[in-house]
């Protein structure tokens, strides 16, 4: 019998799951570790930071989904790779050898003691908690996870009478892109205190700073930029100069490896955004390639689309709705973001 393991109960993998992909592998076994026994599904953060959804509604239970599809879950953390000798080593200290392994392990963050962790996602709920109660909440980065969180901190805060807003620094326009100003507008008019083209910096004292100027905060989230895990470089594998795992539009590392999701970098498209969006559009090709793999047989590679909807949810249930140079701002924008993100979860 041979052996898949499941690196990560990232996006990629657990679509494919939902998918019933696991039926193209009847005479394997199929392992996924992952540190927590829970999965945290990043497009609700937005609504469990504001109060509307529970801890219960935005997380899958990889116990329960190894139980209805059939595979061994293991919640611990693989801490080395083994390539030549297709092993890997979690924290416990156990080794668990494979035919085929795929990374589906994320990104990670900053690390520093004032800065509040939420990688892995687990981690997020504690953080958020303290976070949309704090005396003065600040928030570093101003893509899309910034702009929503800081949009969703001050929905919280003003229910429950939190007067000090929510501060946003980005280095550069807020998501950088033509719908810059307009979304500034919606973070102002709903009270988020938006500092922009000013560059933080975190000073080892925990002073923050933006040139002299210092910026008091009492809970810090740093959103300004995934960092690649350190598991690659620690274990030997080839990576790209910032540490994510180099594979080919196949989505390939080596004949035994594979890998998507924030992990990795694609040779053919390095520039790609990180997010969950491509995460699940890899998972199909991801997939395939494992069957293939499996068969000995030649692989398909991954194309990304050049855009796609997105929907940021700005508080209130409102949504800021965007696809290519259109955007549009406004309670149906949200209705239609929380009935593909029920779908999404009610597929596990
Ligand atoms: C606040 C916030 C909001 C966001 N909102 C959106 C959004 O609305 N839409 C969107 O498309 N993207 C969003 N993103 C980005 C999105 O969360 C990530 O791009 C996406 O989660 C990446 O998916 P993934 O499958 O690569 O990894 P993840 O979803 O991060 O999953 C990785 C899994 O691997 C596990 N893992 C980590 N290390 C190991 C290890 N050593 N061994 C075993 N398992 C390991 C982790 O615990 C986790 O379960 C948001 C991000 C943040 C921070």
């Amino acid at each position: 019998m041979n052996t898949i393991i499941l690196a990560g109960g990232g996006h990629a993998h657990l679509a494919g799951i939902a998918d019933g992909s696991l039926r193209h592998f009847p005479h394997t076994e199929i392992i996924l570790i992952s540190p927590s026994r829970y999965q945290y599904y990043s497009g609700m953060f937005s609504g469990f930071t504001e109060g509307i959804y529970s801890e219960n509604q935005i997380r899958i239970d990889l116990e329960a989904l190894s139980k209805k599809h059939g595979f061994t879950f293991v919640e611990d953390k693989i801490t080395g790779i083994d390539a030549d000798g297709k092993s890997v080593l979690i924290s416990s200290g156990r080794t668990f050898t494979y035919d085929l392994l795929s990374f589906d392990i994320g990104s990670s963050q900053i690390r520093s003691p004032f800065i509040l962790p939420i990688k892995p996602n687990y981690t997020f709920p504690e953080a958020i908690r303290s976070f949309r109660e704090g005396e003065r909440p600040v928030i570093v980065g101003g893509g899309a996870s910034g702009v929503e969180l800081s949009l969703a901190a001050s929905a919280y805060r003003k229910h429950n009478s939190l007067m000090r807003p929510v501060s946003l620094i980005s280095g550069v326009h807020l998501l950088s892109s033509a719908h810059s100003q307009k979304l500034h507008e919606v973070c102002e008019h709903k009270g988020v205190n938006v500092i922009q083209n000013k560059k933080a910096r975190l000073l080892d004292s925990g002073v923050l700073v933006i040139g002299d100027d210092q910026i008091p905060f009492s809970h810090l989230l740093w959103l300004g930029g995934a960092e690649a895990p350190s598991l690659f470089k620690q274990s030997s594998l080839a990576t790209d100069a910032n540490g994510y795992l180099q594979v080919d539009e196949r989505l390939r590392y080596s004949p035994s490896i594979f890998a998507a999701g924030d992990c990795v970098s694609i040779n053919r498209y390095p520039q790609l955004p990180k997010n969950g969006v491509y995460a699940v559009r890899q998972s199909t090709v991801l997939w395939e390639n494992l069957k293939r793999a499996a068969e000995k047989r030649d692989l398909v590679p991954f194309r990304p689309q050049k855009q796609f909807l997105a929907i940021l949810s700005t508080g209130g249930k409102e949504g800021f709705l965007t696809y290519g140079r259109i955007h549009y701002h406004g309670k149906t924008a949200w209705t239609i973001k929380h009935a593909i993100d029920r779908r999404y979860m009610n597929s596990f």
